[in-house]
């Protein structure tokens, strides 16, 4: 279990009407995902494929509206959301070290092209 206040989340918010996940991390900063680009990085052995199989994901689908609709959300322990996602896909568990190390913010994507 991590401490660090940039993979906390204060407050997780699911804008189901704009397809939006917004994440408030405890350092300040704010994250949003859009519910394409969420669904794209969908981390299940499924999706992103395991032991040398390769992940739905990765012969790029063509995403329909109804897989890329997010549904609901559920928390799983105190690391990690689930999307529920139109097409009842539910088995991708997002860490918040992983939304954070990937927000698409111009200022987190400037600081992954020249690390401090
Ligand atoms: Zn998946
Ligand atoms: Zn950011």
């Amino acid at each position: 279990m991590s401490n660090n206040a940039a993979t906390q989340p204060l407050a997780i918010k699911a804008d189901r009407e704009a397809g939006r996940l917004v994440l408030e991390w405890a350092d300040g900063h704010v994250t949003e995902y859009d519910s394409e680009m969420l669904r794209l990085m969908c981390p299940c052995a499924f999706c992103q494929g395991e032991g040398g199989h390769s992940g739905w994901l990765e012969t790029s689908p063509t995403l329909t509206a109804i897989q890329t609709q997010l549904v609901d959300l559920h928390l799983v322990g105190q690391y990690a959301i689930a999307p529920v996602w139109g097409d009842g896909h539910d088995t991708g568990y997002y860490t918040f070290t992983a939304l954070r190390a990937t927000c698409p913010c111009l200022t987190c994507a400037a600081e992954r092209l020249n690390p401090a």
